[in-house]
């Protein structure tokens, strides 16, 4: 089983010097290869991956004489891999045809020259043409490292290092857990319908004045200067900094959710169509949760847990998550729900987090049916109740 650890490093100066030039040998050898195959293909001349390394390899010595003190398995692993894949993706039509790489796009380069070749010892990594560089923590798995990718973000160097492990973590039998409903949100980032509320950090909006004062700085400053220079990599720092406060609260919240369900529920988001709204954009986008769902959903098919998403159009905060009745006024500015048929308040998100562990737990029911997944309808539920009162509300309680 291949597994990614992906560790900051703590390079010296000479170091993440090396770092980057590694980083530009291989945006070189990248856009040296995408002339070439463009030359090729203009001269009804195909040039496989292979060709073009071989071509790149020809000329090197002499247009690039620099790069003899760098490790040749950066201009290689991009050729062979990088280049070869964006060729791929192109013919496959998944992709437009390859760009020229600049150096403002992010820096990034892969170390190794195949499986086995680099060595980690405890708390540092030996890299060749550098040596051994420091890392912040040592390597989570244990097995034979595939493959080494060196990169950049904000001020901090990283090595994301893929692992092949023959040991599996054993999984959790989540079995006698709940079913959860997880409903996602601005003030709250995610409240599940266990009456967990999971709080939004709000990154961008803590640290937006100060970004705002270092972006205009950087507007006054001539274009390549130092000034200019120093003033980009500060704000890059605090990029990364939001970046890292928002990741750090969404894997806390996705973990324990996960950890503590058998089946969980969620809505799909439109993301789209919501940014639309220019009220809610900035707040939306510093919440990002189509990105929440998407490591809710990675960590769930690792341990096993079903997800059930309910389609964009579920009306999971208008419908009452008592008797099933829909109330189409409810306005984005009502925090409670309050239903106008069976008198049932409760809060709007958790509210919406139980319709959503409804959803969750009625779709078990109708798989075991007839095989194949049919939604609840919530009307009809409302009008089961209205029949037999006590058996529905006895249901639905043994449910919440
Ligand atoms: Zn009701």
């Amino acid at each position: 089983m291949l597994k990614t650890h992906k560790i900051a490093l703590d390079p010296n100066n000479v170091q993440s010097t090396q770092f980057a030039q590694h980083c530009g040998y291989s945006r070189v050898a990248y856009n040296h290869a995408l002339a070439d195959f463009k030359d090729g293909l203009a001269n009804n001349d195909w040039r496989s991956h292979c060709d073009l390394l071989r071509r790149f390899n020809s000329i090197k010595r002499d247009t690039y004489q620099w790069c003899d003190a760098l490790s040749q398995n950066a201009s290689k692993n991009v050729i062979y891999n990088n280049f070869k894949d964006a060729i791929t993706r192109w013919r496959s039509g998944q992709n437009r045809f390859p760009k020229f790489k600049n150096r403002s796009h992010g820096q990034s380069y892969q170390a190794d020259s195949g499986r086995g070749t680099i060595p980690v010892e405890g708390q540092r990594i030996k890299l060749p043409k550098i040596g051994w560089v420091r890392m912040f923590q040592p390597l989570r798995y244990l097995g034979t490292i595939c493959k080494v990718v060196i990169s950049k973000h904000g001020h901090r160097w990283f090595a994301s290092i893929l692992v092949d492990t023959s040991v599996d973590d054993p999984i959790p039998d989540n079995r006698h857990k709940p079913v959860v409903g997880v409903d996602v949100g601005i003030k709250h980032m995610a409240i599940t319908s266990e009456g967990v509320y999971y709080d939004n950090p709000k990154a961008l909006a803590r640290y937006e004045r100060k970004l705002k004062r270092l972006q205009r700085r950087l507007s006054k400053r001539i274009k390549g200067s130092r000034n200019r220079y120093k003033i980009k990599t500060k704000i890059a720092k605090l990029h990364y900094r939001i970046a890292c406060i928002r990741q750090d609260a969404q894997q806390k919240a996705t973990t324990a959710i996960v950890n503590n369900a058998s089946r969980i529920g969620i809505e799909s988001l439109n993301v789209a169509g919501m940014v639309k709204n220019h009220r809610l954009a900035k707040a939306l986008s510093d919440a990002s949760l189509s990105n929440f769902l998407m490591l809710l959903k990675s960590k769930a098919d690792r341990l096993g847990i079903k997800i059930v998403e309910a389609d964009t159009f579920y009306p999971s905060s208008k419908t009452c998550s008592n008797c099933g009745v829909i109330d189409s006024d409810l306005s984005l500015s009502d925090r409670t729900y309050h239903c106008r048929d069976c008198g049932h308040t409760r809060d709007r998100d958790l509210n919406a987090a139980m319709n959503l562990k409804q959803l969750a737990a009625g779709h078990t029911e109708s798989i075991n049916a007839c095989g194949d997944s049919v939604r609840p309808c919530p009307n009809e539920r409302h009008e089961s109740v209205n029949q037999e009162d006590s058996t529905g509300q006895l249901l639905l309680f043994s449910l919440s």
